[in-house]
């Protein structure tokens, strides 16, 4: 049997919504990131959240049983910090407007972590801090006025928590963006640095890229160059999918990382017409329409993948109707 696996030399993996979920590890996805190893392809983990450092990362997915070391875990804020140590000479000083964790990096990289515009910093780095202050993201904006560099960990609106969505670290940079103007340097998802860096760590030749988001992972993986896998366990569902458009489509689909071990859902499509694995959607006078009622989670994918080919190709089609009957998918 071929795996979906088999084509790829490594697999880099988002973590929430697809090896975790809030303090649990997803169903499956000890023992299916077991298999992938053992096959003998490279697992990353990769993580836009600048703010914890990567030990307390590492330290998170070996209490769920992940097998992470500092080999297999990338940050924004390395990836961020690797660049900024490239293009700035060593002892060149940077306001950190972010966590402890963040400038501790920084100083480690051979750079001198400021906190005020009057230290006359030559890069400003914003991070996602929990503890962000106003006097903080102020001398942010007066260093980039004075003409500092400005570079960004990554851009998350929001944050998800227990209590619901929280601003992330894009709300402070769009508060300093809405004072000087412009945008950032960002390296973290969906922008082009974050997996590159992964590959270049790995040297991994054909990498795929599994994530729970369009707008950062899946997005990601396009500005990357990289394969991907969009799987139903986190943020992202059906109707999500669906409206994507070019340079904003998953590669594969799958409920979860265990889709990785499974074979291709491979797809026909005709006119007004696709097929994968028995499933087939049709589209008459603008409506999409299954010819058949699945009825399991996989055969509901199949289904979906190819109701998602008809409407990529014609985005006009109506396929709300279709959607709801698969009332297994996310
Ligand atoms: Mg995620």
């Amino acid at each position: 049997m071929s795996r979906l696996i088999d084509a790829y030399d490594a697999a880099f993996f988002d973590l929430d919504g697809v090896i975790y979920l809030g303090p649990l590890a997803v169903e499956g996805a000890t023992s299916a990131l077991d298999e992938v190893r053992r096959l003998g392809k490279t697992v990353m983990f990769v993580t836009n959240n600048a703010a914890r450092s990567a030990q307390v990362v590492i330290d998170q997915l070996n209490s769920l049983g992940f097998h992470a070391d500092d080999a297999n875990v990338l940050t924004s804020a390395q990836v961020a910090v690797t660049h900024i140590a490239r293009e700035l000479p060593a002892g060149a000083k940077v306001l950190v407007s972010g966590s402890a964790s963040l400038a501790e990096l920084v100083e480690r990289a051979g750079l001198v972590p400021v906190q005020t515009a009057a230290d006359q910093p030559d890069a400003v780095l914003q991070g996602y801090d929990p503890a962000m202050t106003w006097p903080r993201l102020d001398e942010a904006a007066l260093a980039i006025q004075a003409g500092a560099r400005w570079y960004a960990t990554n851009d998350d609106a929001s944050r998800p928590t227990e209590r619901g969505l929280v601003p992330g670290a894009g709300g402070a940079i769009a508060v300093v963006a809405g004072t000087v103007g412009g945008q950032p340097t960002i390296f973290g998802k969906p922008f082009r640095p974050m997996l590159t860096e992964a590959v270049r760590r790995t040297g991994a030749n054909r990498p795929i890229f599994v994530g729970d988001r369009i707008d950062t992972d899946i997005v990601g993986a396009a500005s990357a160059d990289l394969d991907s896998l969009l799987v139903f366990s986190g943020a992202h569902g059906k109707a999500d999918l669906v409206v994507t458009g070019p340079g904003e489509r998953p590669t594969h689909i799958g409920a979860d990382v265990r889709a990785l071990l499974a074979p291709v859902r491979s797809v026909e499509v005709g006119p007004g017409r696709a097929s994968c694995r028995g499933q087939i959607a049709e589209a008459t006078a603008g409506q999409v329409h299954l010819l058949s009622t699945p009825a399991t989670l996989e055969t509901q994918l199949d289904a979906l993948w190819a109701i998602t080919q008809l409407v990529w190709n014609d985005p006009a089609l109506d396929c709300a109707k279709a959607l709801a009957g698969l009332d297994q998918v996310r």
